[in-house]
């Protein structure tokens, strides 16, 4: 009984995280024209709430940063989008690296 207590507290847990990181990727796009650094503040939290809960980042969001230095990503802003071979590409202009997506 106890078990299945803590099972469903996790996965409240989790469901929240889920929220959490949804909602600082919404604010990162909120403040990323006027404060740059503070969307970047956001996907680090993002992350952390991500990996501290086990929770993956939805796929449509892994898109809006860097897999590599993990900057938010605005296309035109700093970073490029292109299409290629079936595969979208996009350039960070913050560390000069692509990342590749399949539709
Ligand atoms: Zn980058």
């Amino acid at each position: 009984m106890k078990k299945r207590e803590f099972s469903k507290k996790q996965k409240q847990a989790k469901e929240s995280a889920k929220k959490r990181i949804i909602f600082f990727f919404k604010e990162a796009k909120n403040v990323f024209a006027s404060n740059p650094s503070l969307a970047n503040r956001y996907i680090t939290l993002a992350r952390k709430y991500s990996m501290k809960y086990k929770v993956k980042i939805p796929r449509v969001l892994k898109r809006r940063f860097c897999r590599h230095c993990y900057k938010y990503l605005v296309p035109g802003k700093n970073c490029r989008v292109r299409t290629h071979k079936g595969k979208v590409v996009y350039f960070c202009m913050n560390c000069k690296k692509y990342m590749r997506f399949v539709y």
